[in-house]
């Protein structure tokens, strides 16, 4: 084993580290393990129940009426959620996409959105209007407001009951931490926020940014009252196989007036062609239980790796899982780097690229990423990414499988080491 890893590039003595480290883990990955059971037990249920068969691997184009496929992928989709309706779509190209569609369908000029933990995901900014942008909510006459959550990532209740007004209509709960360092929320956490935020207003929509949560817990935001869970398919519930969409789960009304924005008034869900994409979003739903697990695994062990190193990782080592990212605060412009340029040496595909940190569409700071992913993006696949500002933190996350994970890992210390910003632990 030792040979091989050090023919990939680890030496002997991170290789050993790793090991030691892993030793202590035995405990935490078993309970990994039994989430991930119990939710692919959960989705094969879903596809017994909705009688999934060949017939719905056909692919549909043009208008796409009557597509088997499509229609009952959301049937599985909702029974999964334990949600009224499902939006399932090739046609949402992304996380960013899919949480407009559902904010754009449901707030009307006079509106106003609030999000109650604090500012969103950075994509999210533009979206709303916090930075000007083109087609924005802002522009369209919805307003916003947002409670910032307390110091030590709490949610703020006597300022969430300040920000609520006549005029709000929808709450937007980021449950991932994105490029923050706050805590990502528990699903219970989450239940507790919607409870409160209902008490407040019974009608508000309590929608759930659920990007990289899905499958980390037995139980969805969809199980303790949200109104909407939103995500992208090429994070968890694509499996590593969806090479695009994304999808919208909730109560029929709201999911309605989704499938309504996305393509037409009066078209709604009824349109939107396939394009032979059912069995990769089908099959990668199946494997996303297993796939997310693997990635909770690498999470798990970077962050025991890094912690003991001196680094702030976030979550640390011991905390329960809420998501799968990982971040760990390396420092410097140069920490960004070295870590990224390991999980880049470690793919499968593109590991002879070297990142480099670049503006991004979207993304206000520089960002580095890492990806060598056989869907290009795709963040359920290894991957580390983050805005080049203080802290310096990288976000990791990923690995269709626990051993790529592990590589990767290994190898961003591996570089770190090789550059002077990381120094291993005598070895005892
Ligand atoms: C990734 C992500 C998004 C945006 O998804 P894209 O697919 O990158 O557009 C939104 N919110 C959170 C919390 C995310 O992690």
């Amino acid at each position: 084993m030792k040979q091989m890893y050090a023919a990939l590039g680890v030496s002997e003595e991170v290789f050993e580290y790793g090991e030691r480290v892993l030793k202590e883990l035995e405990g935490r990955f078993r309970a990994v393990d039994a989430v991930a059971e119990y939710n692919q037990a959960k989705v094969i249920a879903a596809m017994q129940k909705n009688r999934v068969g060949a017939a719905c691997f056909a692919a549909t184009t043009g208008y796409g009426y009557d597509d088997v496929g499509r229609d009952n992928l959301e049937r599985v989709y909702a029974d999964t959620f334990h949600t009224e309706a499902a939006l399932v779509r090739p046609q949402i190209t992304c996380g960013t996409h899919a949480l407009t569609v559902a904010l754009s369908a449901n707030l009307l000029p006079g509106d106003e959105l609030l999000s109650p933990v604090g500012r969103p995901y950075d994509t999210l900014e533009e979206v709303i209007g916090i930075r000007e942008s083109k087609c924005s909510l802002k522009e369209y006459g919805v307003t916003y407001r947002q409670a910032d959550l307390k110091p030590d990532g709490t949610f703020d209740y006597d300022a969430i009951r300040a920000a609520v007004n006549e005029k709000t209509k929808l709450a937007t709960i980021q449950r991932s931490k994105g490029y923050a360092t706050r805590p990502t929320f528990s699903v219970a956490q989450i239940g507790e926020l919607i409870s409160f935020l209902k008490s407040i207003k019974p009608d508000i929509i309590c929608m759930v940014d659920n990007c990289y949560g899905e499958f980390v817990e037995t139980v969805e935001p969809s199980d303790v009252g949200a109104d909407m869970v939103v995500g992208s398919l090429i994070k968890n519930p694509g499996g590593g196989l969806a090479p695009i969409g994304g999808y919208i789960c909730g109560k029929k009304e709201f999911v309605d007036r989704c499938a309504y924005r996305l393509s037409a008034p009066g078209l709604g869900q009824e349109v939107g062609a396939n394009l032979g994409l059912m069995p990769a979003f089908y099959q990668g739903f199946f494997l996303a239980p297993t796939v997310v697990s693997g990635a909770l695994k690498g999470a798990i062990f970077a962050a025991n790796l890094y912690e003991r190193l001196g680094f702030r990782v976030v979550p640390n080592g011991s905390e329960p899982r809420h998501d799968i990212i990982q971040a760990v605060e390396l420092g410097s412009r140069e920490g960004m780097i070295a870590f990224c340029k390991g999980i880049q040496s470690a793919a499968p595909v593109d590991s002879f690229a070297d990142p480099m940190p670049w503006a991004m569409p979207g993304y206000e700071d520089e960002v580095i990423m890492a990806a060598g992913a056989f869907v290009q993006g795709s963040s359920i696949e290894l991957s580390a990414d983050g805005p080049i500002r203080p802290p310096y933190a990288v976000y990791f996350q990923g690995g269709l499988t626990w051993y790529h994970a592990k590589l990767g890992i290994l190898l961003s210390l591996q570089k770190m080491v090789e550059a002077g910003l990381a120094r291993l632990p005598e070895n005892k």
